[in-house]
């Protein structure tokens, strides 16, 4: 395969989320348990946008060991449920990015939960 391409890709564990993992710079964290950890997106593209990652190194969802893609889809519904309900949405939108051509700009996988309500669109 030609360099850059998604098989070439390797983690890179000074990535701001990982960064943030270690606890050497600070989030507003949400939720966390023994394999995942929530907290709110600095660059919100809606209030209440927040983030959902595993603890464990993956740059996105291709090179994810399974049982870290079943923890966090579950913490994404937990913490679905709560920002839902916290922001009394009415709807929810949730993206995740891979790669420069699939829009990603930190490399550790990431799940974006955006609370939705009519009529109101994502900024950015
Ligand atoms: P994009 O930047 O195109 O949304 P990603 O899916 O890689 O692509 O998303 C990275 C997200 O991380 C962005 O929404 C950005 O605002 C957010 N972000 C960057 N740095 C931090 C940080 N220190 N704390 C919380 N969120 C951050």
């Amino acid at each position: 395969m030609p360099g850059g391409s998604m098989a070439d890709a390797r983690y890179d564990p000074d990535n701001i989320f990982a960064k943030i993992l270690r606890g050497e710079i600070p989030c507003h964290r949400v939720y966390e348990d023994a394999h995942t950890l929530a907290f709110m997106d600095v660059m919100p593209q809606g209030e209440g946008h927040t983030l959902v990652i595993p603890k464990a190194p993956a740059r996105g969802l291709l090179d994810a060991e399974p049982e870290s893609l079943s923890a966090l889809m579950t913490s994404v519904q937990t913490v679905a449920r709560a920002v839902k309900a916290a922001f009394r949405a009415e709807g929810l939108t949730l993206f995740q990015f891979n790669e420069p051509a699939g829009g990603q700009t930190v490399f550790h996988l990431h799940v974006h939960i955006i609370p939705r309500r009519e009529g109101v669109p994502l900024k950015r």
